[in-house]
């Protein structure tokens, strides 16, 4: 995985794409098992990469799973935040923070297509938990001040003076 990295870094920005799509797709079309460990080895092999070309990556990343039909779309998001658990924690939540920034930078309909199934993907992951990843209705405070809710995947509340976050 991380040769193919270093290959597809160094590749046209057309052909980085069209590769990372094939990748995906066949990410999506795996056993669901197969398909966490692929994802959490590619988040990893990404994680090795220059903070420029991770972004780089993350963003393209971003945009190829918006842009795939809604199954395989729900599949690979699914199989992201469950690959969670088998990275680090620092890797898994630095890959998600760039997800997040990347998302605002895309066309109307495929952001909202990547949202909806984010929302969807949440929803289900969600019950499954019990409801646990809801945050309890108690803000936090930090300086004095309520700290406030972000965060697309992993939600944390921050301090809107210092930065301080802590999950919700
Ligand atoms: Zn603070």
């Amino acid at each position: 995985m991380e040769d193919m990295i270093r290959m597809l870094a160094k590749a046209p920005e057309e052909e980085r794409m069209s590769l990372m799509k094939e990748r995906l797709q066949m990410f999506a079309s795996m056993p669901e098992e197969q398909r966490i460990e692929s994802i959490a080895q590619l988040v990893q092999g990404l994680s090795a990469l220059k903070q420029k070309q991770r972004e780089e990556f993350i963003k393209g990343r971003t945009r190829i799973i918006a842009s795939l039909p809604e199954e395989q779309r729900v599949a690979i998001i699914a199989g992201r935040l469950k690959a969670g658990v088998k990275i680090p924690k620092d890797v898994h939540e630095a890959d998600m923070d760039l997800t997040e920034r990347a998302v605002p930078g895309l066309p109307e309909d495929l952001r909202r297509d990547f949202m909806q199934s984010m929302e969807q993907v949440r929803k289900s992951v969600d019950a499954a938990q019990g409801d646990k990843g809801v945050p309890s209705s108690t803000v936090p405070t930090h300086h004095g001040e309520s700290m406030v809710l972000k965060g697309i995947f992993s939600k944390r509340y921050v301090c809107s003076v210092c930065g301080y976050a802590q999950r919700a």
